[in-house]
């Protein structure tokens, strides 16, 4: 069963991989960015309060997430595989996903980084904020988002690889082309 977590940078396709991946093997795709998106298209109290942040590309605070990453989790069908992709993007949330993973037995068993050049993010960003709604695709707040990820996110790929679970793929060229790389890799795992 995939117990898989996807970390890449915004723009590096994440999410078009995470529904593919979720797909193949057969496990739910959890999304904490669409998560806090729906929240926020509902108007709930807990989207209203994260609005500002998601505008801004700053990160939620980890007591408004949390609750609402649990319930998911622990909800009507709990978890027992599945690909995240969101969570966690600092060290203090990686702490708390693996205590959550050895309470649960739900350790991660795969961590899949996704690598583009820094120039193509953009690119791909920009395009994406003017074919869709997302708000957070301005070129001010990608570079806010951007540099979280540099400072916040990225040191978690030592983290992972040290633990041997991070596959490293190439995330340029066509989406089949990558999702092929990464269940190629994924196929030469024992996913247990
Ligand atoms: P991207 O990775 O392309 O920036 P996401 O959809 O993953 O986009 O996240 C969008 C926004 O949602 C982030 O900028 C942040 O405000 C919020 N968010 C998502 N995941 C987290 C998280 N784990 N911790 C805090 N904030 C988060």
């Amino acid at each position: 069963m995939l117990r898989a977590l996807l970390l890449a940078p915004p723009g590096a396709g994440k999410g078009t991989q995470g529904e593919r991946l979720a797909d193949i093997y057969e496990v739910p795709h959890l999304s904490t960015g669409e998560l806090l998106r729906a929240e926020i298209a509902d108007r709930s109290p807990l989207g209203l309060e994260v609005e500002q942040y998601l505008d801004s590309g700053e990160l939620v605070p980890d007591e408004l997430l949390a609750p609402l990453l649990l319930q998911r989790a622990e909800g009507p069908e709990p978890l027992s595989g599945f690909v995240l992709d969101g969570f966690p993007r600092t060290p203090a949330q990686a702490h708390l996903a693996h205590e959550w993973g050895v309470e649960t037995g739900l350790t991660f068993n795969a961590v899949i980084s996704l690598e583009v050049p820094a120039e193509e993010l953009i690119e791909r960003l920009v395009r994406r904020g003017g074919e869709t709604s997302r708000s957070d695709d301005t070129i001010e707040t990608i570079r806010l988002r951007q540099q979280i990820y540099a400072e916040s996110t990225e040191p978690l790929l030592e983290y992972y690889r040290e633990r041997g679970i991070l596959i490293a793929v190439d995330g340029t060229g066509t989406v089949d082309q990558v999702t092929d790389r990464i269940t190629s890799r994924l196929d030469e795992l024992d996913l247990n």
